[in-house]
């Protein structure tokens, strides 16, 4: 008998979903992990699970799921919820028009239509330009840099996960998995390797055109602001699936190119939510040119400091933040490929390689790892 009823490799959110779905069955789980420490999507990210604006079907239901894993994971591990809700704010009538829409949609159930001077009375940070705004009380949001550790240690010393740190998983073998320091042998064996997808589905990627998006992210400090909840404007209406199909959305979306062209160019969208010190984690642009080795680290660098302009002018479209300072700031990876939610490739009965492909892991992993242990389990 194998040592192991399942191996996973990799360590993020998608990874660890996947061993906890296979400890509450009560199979013997282990997780390899080339890193030391975690530092890869699920650190870099803004930590906030998303019901509202998800496109109706399977990542809505994922992602409803995949929030109350979270409730149960984050009470039975100590890991603090630092904010609830989302505050959608609008500053143009057609993205007003866009979350009157939704709110009277199915998916707009709990939420709430405010008028602007609800905003002003109660987020006195709020900028004047503000014209309405929607409170959706279904999102929650954990630190991920903290939440991941967290989890991870939580697998290993309360529900009996073997973790193998710093060991690098080099392919799938009859019976297990090949590592840098031996096979972990198992009877299934699961890949979430992030954006390293293309070393262990060399085809599924290329065939889906699987390559990095880069992100640009800022830790802001702002004193005296107090955000009443995640807070999200205009251009977030146009990346989440919800809210950019709805009728309304094509106006906006014109007039959003014809004012902020360069925004658009870069991709951004601005989100900003708020640690337990007060500082504000605000974000992100989304790069997905790829470029030559040699001009890359000169281009990116400049596409950086470009993006990070771009979001403090955006930031200062929904929030007032006098004698704001940048205190942190780095750049997010993730996958992106045709093939949408989901790269996924079975290469045995036994085996799945899966990486997440549309940036909404930390609102949907939980959920899937389900669906993998599932199939492979019965
Ligand atoms: C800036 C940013 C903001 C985001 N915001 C949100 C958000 O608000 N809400 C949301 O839902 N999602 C968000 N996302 C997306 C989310 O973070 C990702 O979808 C999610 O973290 C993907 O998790 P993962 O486990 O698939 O990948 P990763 O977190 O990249 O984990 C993959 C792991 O596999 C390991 N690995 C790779 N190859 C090997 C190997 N050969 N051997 C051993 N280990 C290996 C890596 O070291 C890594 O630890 C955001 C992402 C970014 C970058």
């Amino acid at each position: 008998m194998a040592a192991f009823d399942l191996v996973v490799a990799g360590a993020g959110i998608l990874g660890l979903a996947h061993a906890l779905a296979a400890t509450r069955r009560g199979l013997r789980v282990a997780i390899v992990e080339r890193d030391a420490r975690a530092q890869r999507s699920s650190v870099q990210n803004f930590g906030f699970i998303t019901i509202t604006g998800q496109a109706e079907g399977v990542t809505r239901t994922r992602a409803l799921r995949s929030r109350e894993v979270w409730r149960e994971v984050t009470a039975d591990a100590g890991i603090p919820i630092e904010q609830q809700g989302a505050l959608i704010v609008a500053r143009r009538p057609e993205a007003l028009a866009v979350l009157e829409e939704f709110a009277g949609t199915e998916s707009g159930a709990g939420c709430e239509l405010l008028p602007a001077a609800w905003i002003r009375e109660r987020f006195a940070a709020a900028s004047p330009q503000i014209v309405g705004a929607l409170f959706s009380p279904h999102e929650l949001r954990v630190e991920a840099r903290d939440a991941l550790p967290a989890i991870l240690q939580w697998l290993e010393q309360r529900q009996g996960v073997t973790v193998y740190r710093g060991r690098e998983a080099l392919g799938l073998e009859a019976g297990g998995l090949a590592t840098n320091a031996g096979v972990v042998a198992a009877d299934a064996v699961v890949v979430c390797p992030g954006s390293n997808i293309a070393a262990f589905a060399p085809e599924l990627a290329l065939e889906h055109d699987a390559h990095d998006c880069r992100l640009q992210m800022l830790r802001v400090k702002a004193p005296s602001v107090r955000l009443p909840a995640v807070v999200m404007g205009d251009s977030s209406l146009l990346r989440y699936a919800g809210f950019a199909t709805t009728k309304a959305a094509a106006a906006l979306q014109a007039r959003f190119e014809s004012e902020q062209p360069r925004h658009v160019a870069a991709g951004v969208h601005v989100i900003v939510a708020q640690s337990s010190d007060g500082t504000l984690v605000v974000g992100d642009s989304h790069r997905y040119r790829r470029w030559s080795p040699a001009e890359s680290a000169e281009r990116e660098k400049e596409e950086r400091r470009e993006d990070e302009a771009l979001i403090l002018e955006e930031l200062a479209r929904l929030v007032n933040l006098p004698g704001a300072e940048v205190v942190d700031r780095w750049t997010g990876v993730y996958p992106v490929a045709t093939m949408k939610p989901l790269l996924k490739a079975a290469p045995s009965a036994r085996a799945r390689v899966i990486a997440i492909t549309n940036g909404l892991g930390m609102s949907t992993s939980f959920a899937i790892g389900e669906e993998t242990i599932t199939e492979l389990f019965g």
